[in-house]
């Protein structure tokens, strides 16, 4: 099976709709929203309409602490972040938000299990970037392999039980192996705001026939969401920091 993830989208309708044309020409046999779908960029309105004609249309989409925090409003998070999602929150009608406020909080699919932040108590939204938080996320299923987001950083961690974890950074467009003596965690890059020093929009492409993934690339025009970012009366930094891929 063939599955597109796309992570962290952010209100970036136009980092959003580069994937997609990615992805139709891809063809794979299912979609994956790994939630975030809105926050710090400038179209939610325009990002959930959307999620809800892909999950009409058979895709799966998981809740993200941005989704949460555009329903019952920002707990704990950064200046930036919280600003945004107060503003967020105003943008969105009654069903968008009804929307939001329905999506699970993990998935399983084909023997994969789907969560935004990690499997170890995916509402407590812990990141997964670095060995020990790999682990205890696979600590916490009993899945095979497990595919999150949330970091805005892509890589894998190939995991053998009583071992240590080892992490790999995937290269763009080249497809990474999994291993069928391995558990892994593997991290998905954010379509709306990378954050590896590459502005180009990511999703993943799995291969779980040929196991393998691949952290594709899509350039797109950044600026003009930076444009639209100042217009909307946001921080600057947050359309700043999706050219430079921060
Ligand atoms: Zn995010």
């Amino acid at each position: 099976m063939r599955i597109a993830i796309l992570s962290d989208i952010h209100a970036n309708r136009e980092a959003f709709e580069a994937v997609l044309a990615a992805v139709r020409r891809l063809a794979p046999d299912r979609l994956v929203l790994l939630g975030d779908l809105v926050g710090y960029g400038p179209d939610p309105g325009f990002c959930v309409d959307a999620a809800r004609e892909l999950v009409a249309a058979g895709a799966i989409c998981i809740r993200g602490n941005h989704d949460e925090a555009a329903v019952h409003g920002p707990a704990g998070m950064t200046p930036n972040a919280h600003e945004a999602a107060l503003w967020t929150k105003a943008q969105l009608g009654a069903e968008q938000s009804a929307f939001l406020d329905s999506l699970p909080l993990t998935a399983e699919l084909d023997g994969v299990l789907l969560v935004h932040a990690s499997a170890r108590d995916p509402a407590a939204w812990h990141y997964v970037r670095d060995l020990r938080s790999a682990a205890a996320c696979l600590a916490a299923t009993e899945a095979r392999m497990v595919i999150c987001g949330h970091t805005h950083l892509p890589a894998i961690f190939y995991a053998r039980a009583g071992r240590e974890p080892v992490a790999f950074i995937p290269l763009r467009d080249v497809p990474a192996p999994l291993s069928a003596a391995h558990r892994h965690v593997v991290v998905v890059g954010a379509v709306g705001q990378p954050r590896d020093g590459d502005p180009a929009a990511c999703f993943a492409l799995l291969d779980t026939r040929a196991r393998e993934v691949t952290m594709m690339r899509v350039p797109y025009d950044s600026q003009e969401t930076a444009r639209k970012i100042r217009a909307a009366g946001l921080p600057d930094w947050l359309g700043l920091r999706l050219q430079i891929g921060r």
